[in-house]
């Protein structure tokens, strides 16, 4: 069993946190709210008092906080994780940030005799509470192989997406794509409206035919045809408007610093932007279909 020290125990942190505790590591967990460290006690964790005393002992440190900053401050602020942990412990960031700022985390990390790995996820809350997340990995071999049993331990596909930062990449290239079929998903259904088709027979041609996508399939926008879509509770979160932006906005910084072309992105980027901006960052991002139909 592995010594773990699992920082940022949030929506996501909580759920695997709990599970690596579950599959009988040792888990020291720590977060600035007291009461996320006390959730974690009761799901099986040890609660540390610092980032210095989680890591102490450490042979792998866990970390899923909010953006780069809050990244680079944690492993190597000055009592940050590389100050105090362990000689060979392993770095592994779930956390999604910018690619430039994981790459220039594995390389503070290899400056101070670390192997750190990027591990982003999908999957959400209910993903990270029932272990089966999908993460993307960025980061030498070696690391990976060493990441690899515990991410099993929090999620159910496991991918090297290469060097480091690669996982960042495959995390924001996936959620760009997410967000724009979303958009497309929901016009398309609002054509198909006010061209008289219901939201069902539109649904059972374009889902068997060249239109289908995930955001069809499985999120489908339109209320009834997909049951445990958001779009059948109102458009409670899921995974949220402002999460979406966030990720669109990581999406267009790359972009912009590799000469991406991504025009539909950036699109993207303000119709979700709008949303945000008139109070809806709390609304399920599938709600895009409400903007298209003129609604909010
Ligand atoms: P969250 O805000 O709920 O949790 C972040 C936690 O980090 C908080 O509990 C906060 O107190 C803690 N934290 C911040 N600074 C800290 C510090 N210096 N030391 C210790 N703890 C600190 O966020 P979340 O929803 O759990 O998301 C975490 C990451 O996962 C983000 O990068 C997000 O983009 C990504 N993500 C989230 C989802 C989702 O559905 N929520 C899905 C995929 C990826």
């Amino acid at each position: 069993m592995t010594r773990i020290a699992f920082i940022g125990l949030g929506n996501m942190g909580a759920g695997m946190c709990a599970n690596l505790a579950k599959a009988g590591h040792t888990v020291r967990a720590f977060d600035l709210s007291k009461d996320a460290i006390a959730k974690a006690e009761a799901s099986g964790a040890k609660g540390a008092a610092s980032v210095a005393d989680a890591v102490a002992d450490a042979e792998v440190v866990v970390s899923m906080l909010p953006a780069g900053k809050h990244v680079l401050s944690v492993y190597f602020g000055p009592d940050g994780v590389a100050a105090n942990a362990p000689k060979d412990t392993l770095f592994l960031d779930c956390s999604t940030i910018a690619v430039e700022d994981a790459r220039e985390a594995a390389r503070q990390a290899e400056a101070a005799g670390f192997s750190m790995v990027d591990a982003p996820v999908s999957g959400g809350t209910a993903g990270a509470e029932a272990g089966t997340l999908t993460f993307m990995c960025g980061g030498h071999d070696d690391g990976f192989a060493r990441a690899k049993p515990l991410l099993e331990k929090m999620g159910k596909n496991i991918f090297h997406a290469g060097a480091s930062g690669n996982g960042q990449a495959a995390k924001i290239a996936n959620n760009m794509l997410l967000g724009i079929s979303m958009i497309a998903t929901s016009e398309a259904f609002n054509l198909a409206d006010k061209l008289g088709l219901d939201a069902q027979t539109f649904f059972d041609i374009s889902s068997t035919a060249s239109g289908q996508c995930w955001s069809m399939t499985s999120y489908c926008p339109a209320p009834g045809p997909v049951p445990t879509s958001p779009a059948n509770r109102d458009y409670k979160p899921g995974f949220a408007v402002a999460m979406m932006l966030k990720d669109l906005h990581l999406a267009a910084d790359a972009a912009r610093a590799a000469g991406a072309d991504i025009r539909l992105g950036e699109m993207a980027e303000t119709i979700y932007a709008r949303l945000d901006e008139k109070g809806f960052g709390g609304l399920d991002f599938s709600g895009v279909i409400k903007d298209v139909r003129g609604e909010i």
